[in-house]
């Protein structure tokens, strides 16, 4: 499998699960990257959620999406300026069990306004644990976690500790870290619903 980063891992994790057809969430849009992504994979009937509680990340989002319309999008999107922690009084509740994938990729936002602006770990864990209950089968989380900036490390122990404690006749879990990197490196965790 080529893959040169972690986000490209992330990536090919969820090539591997997604349906063209699915409901998937990018649960912390940022630059729209990941969005971009997600909705590349997707046809006519599938659908995205995103969410982000930064205007900046909603507007750059919608801006990166809207000049890709009509290359690589076909599918409809949905994004709100909010907490992930908030997911379930956004999504509709007819679509619990039923999202194929779900990304988030901690930490700032790139190049934005303001660094101070984090995910926190409180809100995280509350997500991920609304994301592991409206999962289907088969479907995928991909969490990329930065321990390096400040903050970061309190918040990719909390996670990486939660997702350890999954129920494994539920949830496989896996950790991904690029060889020859140090502590401070970003890693991948990976929970899929059995
Ligand atoms: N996925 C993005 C991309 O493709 O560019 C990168 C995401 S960036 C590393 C992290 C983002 O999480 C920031 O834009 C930040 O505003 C957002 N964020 C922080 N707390 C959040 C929360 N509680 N709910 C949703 N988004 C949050």
């Amino acid at each position: 499998m080529g893959f040169t980063s972690i986000l490209g891992f992330a990536q090919q994790l969820i090539r591997q699960s997604v349906q063209p057809n699915d409901i998937v969430v990018d649960a912390t849009l940022g630059t729209g990257n990941d969005a971009l992504f997600l909705l590349s994979q997707l046809n006519k009937k599938g659908l995205l959620f995103g969410f982000d509680v930064q205007k900046d990340a909603i507007l750059r989002t919608k801006s990166r999406l809207s000049s890709n319309i009509t290359s690589t999008i076909l599918s409809p999107f949905v994004l709100f300026h909010e907490s992930h922690a908030n997911w379930q009084y956004r999504i509709p509740q007819h679509y619990c069990g039923k999202i194929g994938a779900v990304m988030f990729n901690l930490g700032y936002l790139p190049n934005g306004e303001n660094d101070n602006i984090i995910t926190e770990t409180h809100s995280t864990i509350t997500a991920l644990q609304t994301a592991c209950h409206w999962i289907r089968p088969n479907g995928i989380i991909t969490i990329v976690v930065y321990p390096g900036h400040y903050g970061g490390r309190h918040e990719s122990e909390h996670v990486f500790n939660w997702c350890s404690s999954l129920d494994q006749n539920e949830f496989h879990v896996l950790r991904y870290q690029l060889c020859n990197k140090h502590d401070h490196s970003p890693f991948l965790l990976a929970i899929k619903k059995i």
